[in-house]
């Protein structure tokens, strides 16, 4: 059989060429960055649990009339996505002050927002992703202000319909990172949800204990990476209780490792 040909490596996925025009195949690593990328590492099975999990997410997204970028899961590691052309814009969507607000601004991880914050970062690895605002989003081209507007209101949509299905398991969603697509169909383009919807750009934290269920557990040295993602795929349904990942109690596995 031929080899199928790559279009791009991420530090999570692979994209390979799919079967039919204007299709991708999406291939999900165990592999983990943080700090872009000077801290490196895998999480074993990420890519599996976070190809589920993503699945099940963008699913019921559609299922909402939010349109994305997902078609079918094809195996335990690849999904069959429509080909978009990325907008160079990371979407982060806040609930509760964490990671780089709370450094930033000096507010307390943990603090409830008194209202959403959605923040935009363009998507440049060689400068750090760095914050911008509306106006250079418009002023750069990178994406008109209808299509904007479009993304703010979809961001808001899956924030609300995130917040809802993650409480429903108990779990606090914290923030959460989007990208978003543009389609052609002739002269006429649309934006539609792009890339993935896993712990690995969400923060979750368990609404009783404030547990962290999330990839701040690779970014902090915590322990228990593996099993915090298992634990939100069998939350959400996607684990048998009885599957070997099944190992819930982050905190016993941190007293068994020392740490
Ligand atoms: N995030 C992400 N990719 C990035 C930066 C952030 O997925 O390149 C997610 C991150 O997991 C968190 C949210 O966006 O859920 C907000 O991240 P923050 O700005 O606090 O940055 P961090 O603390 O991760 O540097």
């Amino acid at each position: 059989m031929a080899r199928r040909r790559q279009i791009y490596e991420g530090k999570a996925k692979i994209l390979y060429e799919g079967p039919e025009p204007g299709t991708l195949i999406q291939y999900f690593k165990d592999d983990a960055t943080a700090f872009n990328a000077q801290k490196r590492g895998t999480i074993s099975g990420k890519g599996v649990i976070n190809n589920r999990i993503s699945e099940h997410i963008f699913t019921s997204l559609a299922a909402i009339g939010v349109p994305t970028h997902f078609i079918r899961r094809l195996n335990m590691r690849e999904q069959l996505i429509r080909q978009v052309e990325i907008i160079p814009v990371e979407v982060v969507v806040r609930n509760v002050a964490a990671g780089s607000l709370s450094k930033r601004l000096g507010i307390e991880e943990g603090t409830q927002l008194p209202r959403t914050i959605i923040e935009y970062y363009y998507k440049d690895d060689a400068l750090g992703d760095p914050m911008i605002a509306d106006e250079h989003i418009a002023c750069f081209g990178w994406a008109t202000q209808d299509e904007m507007n479009d993304i703010a209101d979809m961001a808001i949509r899956v924030n609300d319909f995130l917040s809802g299905m993650f409480a429903a398991i108990g779990i606090r969603l914290i923030d959460f990172k989007l990208e978003f697509g543009r389609i052609w169909d002739g002269d006429f383009s649309r934006v539609i949800l792009a890339d993935e919807i896993s712990p690995d750009g969400c923060r979750l934290w368990d609404i009783k204990t404030n547990q962290k269920l999330d990839k701040d557990r690779f970014r902090q040295d915590l322990g228990g990476v593996e099993e915090a993602y298992q634990e939100v795929a069998r939350r959400l349904g996607l684990l048998q209780p009885d599957d070997d990942f099944a190992v819930l109690d982050l905190d016993s596995h941190r007293k068994k490792r020392g740490r």
